[in-house]
């Protein structure tokens, strides 16, 4: 049986702790894929110094000369494409589709910061003095934490990796703990790639013992995190108290707005495909259905219907449209939020249920599931419940549409669906969300594109795009004097 093994200072090894876990297949519990250790507070330590070690070669590396080396993970990504996606499907349980999908996303997003490597300018800035200018660089912050969720266990991983790299930084790697293969899949890949010893490092282990040491050493000088809000919150608590630059990528409740004047084929297709793709488990996923009343009975057949084709099995089978959730406490938790929503007084219109026969019963399948009838204050429509489950608000007009699709903590992605561009853009302008989608669903983003949320979702720089560096770097700001002679102006 593998044992993952622990990445540190540019040697695998396996870890002391005798505390072990099974890897699962999420679509059939009895298939064990290995053992995860749960690596120790002492091995997050060691990872953190290796890491501090390899700091100072690897600054004063070029940075276009660390961008081949991403530029040659993204390579081997694309070589190695089918076996991780493989990989990605077996472990975490998403259609093979998705998983193909997600590797092209991490492939474009390590080529577009191999390229970023050679534009890491900074600005020359023009003084009120004479014979004086400054100018600005950017530099590398140091040992940096990237603290990764399961959902998009190569993906995100990543895009935090490659553009914390570009810039300099050295990398202590603590991935979800329940999708240890795919992260070491992804560090051997950039070992292959000619990332030098205990500048990037692996750590397999609890968030409570390994993540909680790694976080709040004081070598770290920064941590990008992806998570959920109650983990993240604790996290940036702890690290900001002592000065650490932290990035917080959190939880969604992204509501697809339907006006009357919508497509309608357009709006049911998209909002399932953001509702049940990746079963739900997407933090960009649609799980809020924000609707007009008087296209509302129609949505809401439509969609239910076309929530009831999908054929669920196992991702590895390319007739499966949706897979099962990740683990047994995603799965208890999604059927627990479908007890609330029926207690709360919500109209169960399909699903509710896990889905059995055909084999499935082997695995954590939640039928694809919609509610009519929701109320802003019921809680399956304020909390992310994170499968496959979509709530319907009916509304009277657009602007109380507004005022629901805004009425939530969480401010990650939106959509919309009408061909009125009055409406679209005052949405646009008003929607209170990181990123919002017309007439496509709320799921989705590219690699050159800045990617986060607002309100309850994100703390911090955005991630990917042009901004994918800010975080990773700290500005330098160069004062140059050549008049030879003794300031006389300018004396604040
Ligand atoms: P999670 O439970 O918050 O875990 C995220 C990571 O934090 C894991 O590696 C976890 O380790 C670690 N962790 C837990 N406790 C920690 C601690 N005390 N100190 C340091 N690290 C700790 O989230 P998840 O269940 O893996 O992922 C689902 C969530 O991610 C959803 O809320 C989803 O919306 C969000 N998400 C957001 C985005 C975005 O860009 N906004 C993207 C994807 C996912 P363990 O695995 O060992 O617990
Ligand atoms: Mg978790």
């Amino acid at each position: 049986m593998n044992t993952y093994r622990n990445f540190i200072g540019g040697k695998w090894t396996e870890s002391a702790s005798s505390r072990t876990a099974p890897n699962i297949n999420p679509a059939n519990i009895d298939d064990v894929i290995g053992t995860i250790r749960q690596g120790t507070r002492e091995e997050a330590r060691s990872a953190v110094e290796a890491a501090a070690e390899a700091f100072r070669a690897w600054r004063s590396t070029p940075a276009p000369a660390r961008g081949r080396i991403v530029g040659k993970a993204a390579r081997l990504m694309e070589e190695n494409k089918e076996e991780l996606a493989q990989l990605l499907t077996h472990e975490e349980g998403k259609t093979i589709a998705e998983s193909r999908g997600e590797l092209q996303r991490s492939i474009n997003v390590a080529e577009f910061c191999a390229g970023e490597s050679r534009r890491m300018n900074g600005e020359t800035i023009p003084s009120e003095l004479p014979l004086n200018f400054a100018y600005t660089i950017k530099q590398p912050l140091g040992v940096v934490a990237c603290v990764t969720p399961w959902n998009f266990p190569v993906a995100i991983p990543v895009w935090k990796i490659a553009p914390a790299l570009v810039a300099g930084n050295t990398v202590v790697f603590k991935p979800a703990s329940i999708t240890p293969a795919t992260a070491v899949r992804i560090t051997e890949i950039f070992e292959a790639a000619g990332i030098p010893p205990g500048v990037l490092n692996l750590v397999i282990g609890s968030g409570s013992e390994a993540g909680d040491e790694i976080i709040n050493h004081p070598a770290v000088k920064a941590i990008s995190f992806t998570g959920s809000n109650g983990v993240g919150i604790r996290l940036y608590e702890q690290a900001s108290r002592r000065g650490a630059k932290v990035q917080c990528e959190m939880g969604g409740k992204n509501p697809v707005v339907i006006l009357e004047d919508a497509d309608m084929d357009l709006a049911v297709e998209s909002t399932a495909q953001g509702a049940f793709g990746s079963s739900g488990q997407r933090c960009t996923a649609t799980s809020r259905a924000v609707v007009i009343d008087e296209v509302a009975d129609e949505f809401v057949e439509r969609v239910a219907k076309r929530a009831e084709s999908m054929r669920l099995g196992p991702g590895s089978d390319p007739q499966t449209d949706m897979g099962p959730s990740v683990d047994e406490g995603q799965f208890k938790t999604v059927l627990s939020y479908i007890d609330i929503g029926r207690e709360d007084g919500a109209t169960l219109v399909c699903g509710g249920s896990r889905a059995t026969g055909d084999g499935l019963d082997k695995g954590y399948f939640v039928r694809p599931t919609v509610f009519d009838h929701v109320t802003p204050d019921m809680r399956i429509a304020r909390e992310e419940i994170f499968g496959p489950v979509l709530s319907v608000l009916r509304v009277k007009d657009f602007d109380a549409a507004m005022q629901v699709a805004n009425d939530c903590e969480y401010g990650l992605s939106s959509s919309i669906f009408s061909n009125d561009a009055s409406r679209i853009f005052r949405f646009v302008d008003e929607i209170e969300t990181g990123m919002t989608h017309i007439n496509s669903p709320t799921t989705g983003g590219e690699a050159h594109i800045p990617f986060g949320g607002t309100k309850g979702t994100g703390i911090g720089d955005r991630e990917q795009g042009s901004t994918a560096l800010d975080f990773y770097t700290e500005l330098k700001v160069v004062y140059v004097d050549y008049t030879g002679r003794k300031r006389e102006g300018n004396l604040y």
